[in-house]
């Protein structure tokens, strides 16, 4: 189930809400009760993991090319050269 980043532009207040895909946005602040709720671009886990991938294979050349990326340091990233545990230069 994706984590969504919510923030409230009145409170301040930021929250990572767990919803289905089908679950209608919130709009409701829980702190102050405003309807200054919104969700924002950059969330959790879910979002990096699926960002990371196609910003990789889709933007060089359109299309998925596994056999010409660089040798995945690990599952969850799909490039060595965002994977954290690859370099040591971050
Ligand atoms: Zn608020």
């Amino acid at each position: 189930m994706p984590i969504y980043a919510y923030a409230c532009s009145s409170c301040g207040l930021q929250k990572d809400v767990m919803q289905k895909l089908s679950d209608v946005p919130l709009t409701t602040c829980p702190e102050c009760g405003k309807e200054t709720f919104t969700k924002q671009l950059t969330a959790a886990g879910f979002q990096l993991k699926g960002s990371g991938y196609y910003a990789t294979d889709f933007k060089n050349g359109g299309q998925p090319k596994p056999e010409s990326e660089p040798k995945p340091a690990c599952a969850p990233c799909a490039s060595a050269a965002s994977c954290p545990m690859a370099g040591g230069n971050a």
